[in-house]
């Protein structure tokens, strides 16, 4: 691998910048790999690392039915936080978090990893109390957390409506600090050069359409580029979850729905934290071109269709300009969608299934940004050792029938209610 540093940046300068080396390789399909991932996200890629970098597993491939990032990893809104209650999602995702704080050094990629903190205002005493009640779940297991009082919100964010007339008066907030944002492209692309570096094959326009199981085992996968052979298959396809599950006869406590986004024409820097509104449906952060990014609730009912649509934009633009009113004037420049893999609990599956050699890596709901490097790590590590890592135990499919589930929203079996 070309490593990328300052001494890289001046030789390539002077020579115009036409010697740099293409970032992976892009390899035709082996006949057969020890371990295949179906799914070119985030989630897959780092799982194909950490496979190379922890268990010196490297004759892996990654099948990407488009190109990689393209699905969920290419298109949410980056916010990366560990602020979670319950102790099972908290622990998982602090590990992750420690993960992010050293990625770009890790795989020598600028993953553009910003701690700015992610701040929830706070609008009233019962939302105040929870906030609280979740901070203190995450200090006492040593994750940084902090109540703002009205004041000190006003000084972080001076932009939010602290007016005589807000129609939610701002009473405190709830902050990490060591929360905040990467840029997720880079995300995909600096995992993949160094999965590739290790020796993984990275194939993109490969849509796998069979997995096929053999007595109770799974024995490769059969793809648009052919059938590939494999002695495990991971599956790690976000929104696509239950259909690629379905190929080997798996049906899954799982719905697809799904979550816009938008950004607004950029402006001068005025925001310095990923913003929550607390009293709707409503989060932002700047970019650093300017922009708003901005999101809100998911659509409702289950969807495939991938594409924003204007009922949602009103509803993010509403939550916006009553928190926000000073934006009220921005133009909304572009709008997508992603289809999420929402489970039942609202928490993930990175687990074993009954078909042996088969794992499941999903269910991230509009959560799995922030988890992709722990996921990858644990993910990797089941799939090593056919067991999983105690970060992950709780994660598994059994769950769902044995009632051991992971509410963190308390809100039960809806996922439009998440
Ligand atoms: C609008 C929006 C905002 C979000 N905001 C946040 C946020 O702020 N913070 C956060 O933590 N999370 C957020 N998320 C959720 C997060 O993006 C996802 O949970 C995470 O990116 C999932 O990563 P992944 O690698 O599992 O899936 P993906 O990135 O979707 O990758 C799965 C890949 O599998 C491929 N695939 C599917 N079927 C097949 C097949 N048959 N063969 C081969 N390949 C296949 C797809 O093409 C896709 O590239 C958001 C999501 C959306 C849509």
């Amino acid at each position: 691998m070309q490593r990328y540093s300052i001494i890289s940046l001046f030789r390539n300068a002077v020579t115009y910048h036409h010697h740099w080396r293409e970032a992976w390789r892009s390899p035709d399909p082996k006949a057969a790999y020890d371990v295949i991932i179906i799914g070119g996200g985030g989630h897959g890629l780092a799982s194909a690392y950490y496979l190379a970098k922890e268990h010196g597993i490297a004759n892996v491939a990654v099948l990407e039915k488009g190109w990689i990032g393209g699905g969920n990893t290419g298109r949410n809104t980056t916010n990366v936080r560990s602020n979670y209650i319950l102790e099972k999602n908290q622990r998982f995702y602090e590990f992750s978090l420690k993960l992010w704080e050293k990625l770009s050094a890790d795989l020598n990629y600028n993953v553009m990893f910003s701690q700015r903190g992610v701040l929830i205002t706070a609008h009233f005493d019962a939302q105040t109390q929870a906030l609280l009640r979740r901070g203190n779940g995450m200090r006492v297991l040593g994750t940084d957390a902090l109540l703002l009082n009205r004041a000190e919100v006003q000084r972080k964010v001076p932009a939010l409506d602290f007016s005589a007339t807000a129609r939610f008066p701002i009473t405190g907030a709830f902050l990490q600090p060591r929360a905040g944002v990467a840029r997720h492209d880079a995300v995909a692309w600096g995992f993949a050069r160094a999965a590739d570096a290790r020796g993984v094959d990275i194939i993109q326009n490969c849509e796998v359409t069979g997995i096929r199981v053999e007595h109770g085992r799974v024995i490769g996968v059969d793809t648009t580029r052919g059938h590939i052979a494999a002695g495990k298959v991971g599956i790690a396809v976000a929104g696509h979850t239950s259909h690629v599950a379905a190929l080997a006869g798996l049906s899954l406590p799982i719905e697809s729905h799904l979550l816009q986004a938008m950004v607004t024409e950029p402006i001068k820097p005025m925001l310095h934290v990923s913003l929550s509104f607390g009293a709707g449906h409503f989060y932002t952060s700047q970019t650093d071109k300017g922009e708003l990014v901005m999101g809100g609730d998911l659509d409702g009912y289950n969807s495939y269709a991938q594409r924003g649509n204007l009922p949602m934009i009103e509803h993010v633009a509403a939550g916006a300009v009553t928190v926000m009113p000073c934006i009220s004037r921005l133009r909304i420049m572009r709008h997508w969608a992603g289809i999420m893999d929402m489970t039942m609990d609202g928490s993930p599956i990175i687990s074993k299934t009954p078909i042996e050699g088969l794992y499941l890596n999903g269910g991230w709901c509009y959560g799995g940004f922030k988890a992709t490097p722990g996921s990858g790590w644990v993910f990797a590590y089941t799939i090593a050792l056919d067991r999983p890592h105690e970060l992950n135990a709780a994660f598994n499919l059994e769950r769902f029938a044995s009632g051991h589930t992971i509410d963190e929203r308390g809100v039960g079996p809806y996922p439009a209610l998440h």
